[in-house]
């Protein structure tokens, strides 16, 4: 039986939702058993590869880059899973909305340089006027909600979608996109 291709991916989060997946200790051995993990940031990936059976999100989307992101991992993703509360609400990276991004990037680093005053815009994402949820960009199949979600939400929800997708890979095409 071949493996479901799996990746996870961070947008504007704090990695602590994919240290709350890797928390899932020995139980991800049972998961490497009946997955592949073709990108992540737990891996070498440079692309996001052109067909994934299951991506797990963290993170809002913030950046021009992060909605490119969102829009190409769901064009290419059969069950896409909103992980943790920043993929699902805002959470965090959202608590910036009501300031504005231009009152804040001055602050950082026009009003608090000691020397070099100015904003950064070379190498770096353009930053969206609004943190959203992916859902306001792309259809979200699953949601995993916590900040971040226990190791044991993690191991009940994928065990239960790797076992049903095992058994019919055309379910996964009945959830997704
Ligand atoms: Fe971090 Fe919580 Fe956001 Fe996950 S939901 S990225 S743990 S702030």
């Amino acid at each position: 039986m071949s493996k479901l291709k799996l990746a996870t991916v961070w947008l504007d989060g704090c990695s602590g939702c994919h240290m709350s997946f890797l928390d899932m200790d020995e139980r991800l051995l049972e998961l490497a058993a009946m997955v592949e993990v073709v990108y992540s940031p737990l891996v070498d990936a440079k692309e996001f590869p052109d067909e994934v059976d299951i991506t797990l999100v963290e993170g809002a989307v913030a950046s021009v880059d992060d909605e490119k992101k969102i829009k190409k991992i769901r064009a290419h993703t059969k069950l896409l899973i909103g992980m943790g509360d920043c993929a699902i609400t805002g959470n965090v990276p959202a608590m910036r909305n009501p300031i504005g991004v231009e009152e804040i990037l001055n602050r950082a680093y026009i009003e608090n340089a000691s020397a070099q005053a100015q904003i950064p815009t070379v190498g770096v994402p353009k930053l969206l006027p609004i943190v959203r949820p992916i859902h306001e960009y792309v259809k979200v199949d699953v949601f995993l909600p916590g900040c971040p979600p226990s190791a044991a939400t993690f191991n009940s929800a994928l065990t239960a979608l790797v076992t049903v997708a095992a058994l019919d890979i055309s379910a996964l095409t009945r959830f997704g996109a």
